[in-house]
């Protein structure tokens, strides 16, 4: 249930309304925008009267929120969250591309390419350490030893670093890492996302292979229920009967998760196309469809790359595709 207030709501009527809410074991999620207040009611709201909440003097209006994500809704925050991705802004207009190899394989190629990725204008380094592969056989990938690397490669550029996290016993090893990345075959890792939830930094949520919209939202409420509403969501492609494509990139995802979220929302044209000769096009397409950043894969040496060579763009190309995003971006 969301109960909007009158602007001339005072903070004293506000904060007697929601210790009375708290006194009936209900949650309140108290969202300040510039022209009201909303009140976010989680928990059973059913011995809630709506008439004599409707009738309070500072009451403009109340509604029952149907949707089982409601600390993601956007019905309970109704402006744009804005994740600070240690200095990088992302949502509410502030827009960011990730950029980095699949894998951290060496000191070399994780410190060419951030310098390549930053200086081809991307704002955040992203690289795999702990890979989840479809094959134990897979490079696993480096592990501690990743996270130490891209930590030099933030040291000798200033990019705050994005990684993806397997295990919750991990969590000591992100303590310096900027964003923490949930991987499409985590979505629904409860015990993983209610961990998250429980720290103080930004998570980069992906979409499962087969999961909905729905699922998607249900998972971030997961880490916001627990306290943690520094949630970003990523479109990275969906599981269809297409071969062509690794998956199939869902461009009607971000709008429509803009609608349902405040979260900020990523698209991923590596993963979702699966092919470097797509990368450009699918980018475009999500910033005009209004993604609030990109995740992009880039490696100096894409043939060699221990892991999705095949989407992987070398720095020149990736240069090539920043300059079309920020043409899209201009004419926006
Ligand atoms: C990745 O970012 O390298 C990755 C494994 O992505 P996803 O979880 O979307 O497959
Ligand atoms: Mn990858």
């Amino acid at each position: 249930m969301i109960a909007v207030l009158k602007h001339t709501a005072t903070k004293e009527q506000i904060g007697n309304l929601v210790s009375w809410f708290e006194g009936q074991g209900i949650k309140v999620h108290e969202s300040e925008g510039d022209y009201c207040t909303v009140l976010g009611l989680i928990g059973d709201t059913t011995k809630i009267d709506i008439d004599m909440l409707q009738s309070l003097d500072i009451v403009e209006q109340v509604t029952r929120v149907s949707e089982p994500f409601k600390k993601a809704n956007r019905k309970f925050h109704p402006e744009d969250t804005v994740v600070d991705c240690g200095g990088v802004l992302i949502g509410g207009g502030n827009f960011a591309v990730m950029a980095g190899p699949c894998s951290v394989e060496s000191r070399e190629q994780i410190i060419e390419t951030a310098k390549r990725v930053k200086d081809a204008g991307a704002t955040l380094l992203r690289g795999g350490a702990f890979k989840p592969r479809t094959s134990p056989y897979d490079f696993q990938g480096l592990k501690e030893k990743g996270i130490e690397l891209l930590l030099e490669a933030k040291a000798a550029t200033g990019l705050p670093i994005v990684t993806e996290i397997m295990d919750a016993e991990h969590l000591p090893l992100f303590k310096d890492v900027d964003v923490i990345q949930v991987g499409a075959r985590n979505m629904q890792n409860f015990e993983l996302l209610k961990a998250l939830g429980k720290c103080d930094k930004p998570i980069l949520l992906k979409r499962g292979l087969s999961a909905t919209m729905k699922e998607l939202l249900m998972s971030a409420e997961y880490i916001m229920s627990e306290g943690n509403e520094k949630v970003m969501l990523c479109e990275r492609g969906i599981r269809t009967y297409e071969t062509y494509t690794r998956n199939t990139f869902d461009v009607s995802a971000i709008p429509m998760l803009h609608e349902l979220t405040h979260l900020p929302v990523v698209g991923d044209p590596s993963h979702a196309t699966g092919r470097r000769s797509l990368i450009e096009p699918v980018a475009m397409a999500a910033v005009a469809a209004g993604a609030d950043a990109l995740e992009i894969e880039v490696h100096p040496n894409p043939s060699k790359a221990l892991s999705d060579g095949a989407q992987s763009l070398t720095p020149d190309m990736f240069d090539g595709v920043m300059q079309k995003i920020n043409k899209v971006r201009s004419i926006l």
